[in-house]
């Protein structure tokens, strides 16, 4: 496997690498179309970092997806009770629909509750959370994942469509943090 890789300020060694990221795929793919297929579900990838496993998982699928993409946006109200969250770019109505969010990873929870609480006002038939890696230590969230990729530490990753400060979301296999 390839050599460490140096981003801005910060060096990082390989982690998980492009094979073991697509034969993951293939197994999440299988337990999405077992559960999901004839529901007509429809999948929201959370840009920017969803995209790559979207685009991935998407051609493993069989249930005849739906994709949009839609992405979390925070900003200051009208009222001084601090910043409202958006969900921007969703196009597709939600009532009555099965929801699959896609995410490139889960740590702390806080965007997922905000997006789980965006979705629920729009009253589809149900959400499901399907996100890439999961750090267990780490996450606080309301709501569990049905599909996780990797269980990983609670340390800072990259590549794969994650990045630091906006570098290293093109890098084929998912790197970690030397410290
Ligand atoms: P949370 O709200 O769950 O704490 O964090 C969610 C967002 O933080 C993720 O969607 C991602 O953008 C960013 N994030 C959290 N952990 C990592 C990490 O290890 N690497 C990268 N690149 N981003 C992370
Ligand atoms: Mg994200």
């Amino acid at each position: 496997m390839s050599a460490a890789v140096q981003i801005h300020d910060l060096s990082f060694v390989p982690f998980i690498d492009q094979a073991q990221i697509q034969t993951r795929i293939e197994a999440l793919a299988k337990e999405i179309d077992t559960q999901f297929t004839g529901k007509d579900p429809l999948f929201l990838a959370v840009l920017n970092g969803a995209f790559l496993f979207a685009a991935d998982l998407l051609r493993e699928l069989k249930c005849q997806p739906e994709i949009s993409f839609v992405k979390v946006s925070s900003y200051q109200g009208t009222q001084s009770t601090g910043r409202v969250d958006e969900l921007i770019g969703l196009q597709t109505g939600l009532k009555d629909r099965h929801v699959i969010v896609l995410e490139d990873i889960l740590d702390t929870g806080v965007t997922m509750n905000k997006i789980f609480t965006l979705l629920e006002s729009e009253q589809p038939a149900s959400i499901s959370i399907c996100t890439l890696l999961l750090k267990p230590e780490a996450y606080k969230g309301k709501h569990q994942p049905e599909f996780v990729g990797f269980e990983i530490p609670d340390k800072f990753v990259v590549g794969y469509g994650l990045d630091y400060k906006e570098y290293g979301r093109e890098l084929k296999s998912i790197y970690q943090l030397i410290n």
